[in-house]
């Protein structure tokens, strides 16, 4: 310990290290407080270094130039763009940790014309006066799902809690013990209808609920029957649910409002490329709910947002509660989203337009050859550092929709040589070109159905440079 309290009064001061030539140049070219704040966090790496004793008296301090680089270095990154662009090659369609769904070209330019300029965002053309932010994807939500009106929040987590909040809030609401469901972590249904004031009222069990159990349960101080699309499980077996159908007589008798948080959303049935049945958002309405909720940013792939459509009447209160000024979207947001929905009125389209739909409907023989490809190029380079290898594997959809059943798909298998599997997909990670893989048995993976072709080089990249440090 003693020792480790020597190498703390040796460490640099600051006003030692400011008077070094390289420092002096950077704070000519950067204010002298941002380099200063850096210097600072690079002394203090070092001092928390010395402590853990990661740096010993054995070892020593770092030399001066040490300190230079690694300020230099921390500018560099924190003038850079830090939501850093990433290469997924781990299969996963839907990763919510690399940002979900890729924008299709028409979101891009939706976007980027929304950013650039003023738009018309919240302005009444006509009148000059200010007009509704919802108006402009309105129209087409409607005409996509079959739905009287819509509204758009920060993500379906905000949806379903304005939904519950408005007519729920000191009232009981019905939920089946089935559709309790946690979707990722921080999204449960028992807590976001605490945090939403209602009252939960819990029927059924975990694999059988009868539409008995909701009607007894029905009291003076019910206002909501909430359904929840239990997204990332199946419950099979002996099993009972409730459809919505058959709940709506029960809903109108004792003047109830069936809210559905479907969750993923999809616009267009799945099945055509070999997926599962995912309730669509359309066929949810037809059911009979009055509110249907469900993600921006799952299987319609556009921004992170939620999206409410139902009854004229109920969005038109949902609008006047006051989490909506919380709760409302930006222009970026909405004019993606715009961007996105318009795609949809050509669905047969979508593999060609849209970045998802691409994924999910290549042929596996494409997704075969661009993993060939991948190693063909791989084999060209100096990589000592790993075997390569093609293989069958499995796509998911991920961020909880179409939880049973995957996409078949081509791999690139890495088996590393004096390396673990671990440390080569982080340093993978951490290169200039950060590819994400997973790892199976050992091995890295790369899955090519979720890697785009302009990304091939990346790929080849990352790994020439991972082979570069290590040799
Ligand atoms: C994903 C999901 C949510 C949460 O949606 P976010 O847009 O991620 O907030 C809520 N309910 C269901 C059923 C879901 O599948």
């Amino acid at each position: 310990m003693s020792s480790n309290h020597n190498l703390l009064s040796k460490l640099p001061s600051m006003t030692v290290l400011l008077q070094q030539s390289d420092v002096m140049e950077l704070c000519e070219k950067y204010p002298e407080s941002f380099v200063q704040a850096r210097l600072r966090k690079v002394l203090d790496n070092v001092r928390s270094d010395i402590l853990s004793g990661w740096i010993s008296a054995q070892k020593g301090l770092p030399e001066i130039d040490f300190y230079v680089c690694q300020t230099e270095a921390l500018i560099k990154r924190d003038l850079s763009n830090r939501i850093q662009f990433a290469v997924n090659g781990t299969g996963v369609i839907l990763h919510t940790g690399l940002g979900r769904a890729a924008l299709s070209s028409s979101a891009q330019e939706a976007l980027s014309e929304a950013a650039a300029r003023y738009s018309i965002l919240a302005t009444n053309r006509e009148t000059g006066k200010r007009g509704d932010r919802n108006s402009h994807n309105d129209d087409l939500l409607c005409d996509l799902t079959g739905a009287e009106a819509s509204l758009v929040v920060n993500n379906n987590s905000a949806a379903v809690m304005l939904a519950l909040n408005t007519f729920g809030e000191g009232r009981e609401s019905i939920i089946s013990r089935g559709e309790l469901v946690e979707i990722g972590g921080s999204f449960r249904v028992p807590d976001v209808m605490r945090r939403s004031g209602t009252v939960m009222v819990e029927v059924g069990t975990t694999n059988r609920t009868h539409l008995r159990d909701y009607e007894e349960a029905v009291t003076d101080a019910t206002s909501v029957l909430l359904k929840v699309h239990p997204s990332n499980y199946r419950i099979e077996g002996f099993h009972k649910e409730v459809a919505i159908r058959e709940l709506c007589d029960l809903a109108k008798e004792r003047n109830l409002i069936i809210i559905h948080d479907i969750g993923s959303g999809a616009l267009v049935d799945l099945r055509q490329w070999g997926l599962d049945y995912e309730p669509t958002v359309q066929a949810a309405l037809s059911e009979g709910a009055d509110i249907v909720t469900f993600s921006g940013d799952k299987m319609l792939g556009g921004p992170q947002c939620g999206i409410i459509v139902g009854r004229r009447d109920l969005i038109e209160v949902m609008k006047t509660n006051p989490l909506m000024r919380a709760f409302r979207c930006g222009k970026l947001t909405l004019s993606a989203l715009n961007g996105t929905l318009r795609l949809f009125l050509d669905p047969e389209k979508l593999p060609e337009t849209h970045p998802i739909y691409a994924m999910i409907a290549a042929p596996v023989e494409i997704v075969r050859s661009r993993a060939r490809k991948i190693i063909r190029k791989l084999k060209e380079i100096e990589n000592g550092m790993a075997a390569v290898e093609i293989a069958d594997g499995i796509t998911e959809m991920g961020s909880g929709s179409l939880p049973a059943r995957g996409i078949p798909s081509s791999l690139v298998v890495l088996t590393p040589d004096g390396l673990s599997a671990e440390k080569f997909s982080s340093a993978l990670r951490m290169s200039d070109y950060p590819l994400f893989t997973r790892i199976e048995n050992d091995r890295v993976v790369i899955d090519a159905r979720t890697v785009a072709d302009d990304e091939i080089s990346w790929i080849v990249k990352a790994v020439a440079q991972v082979a570069e440090v290590k040799s």
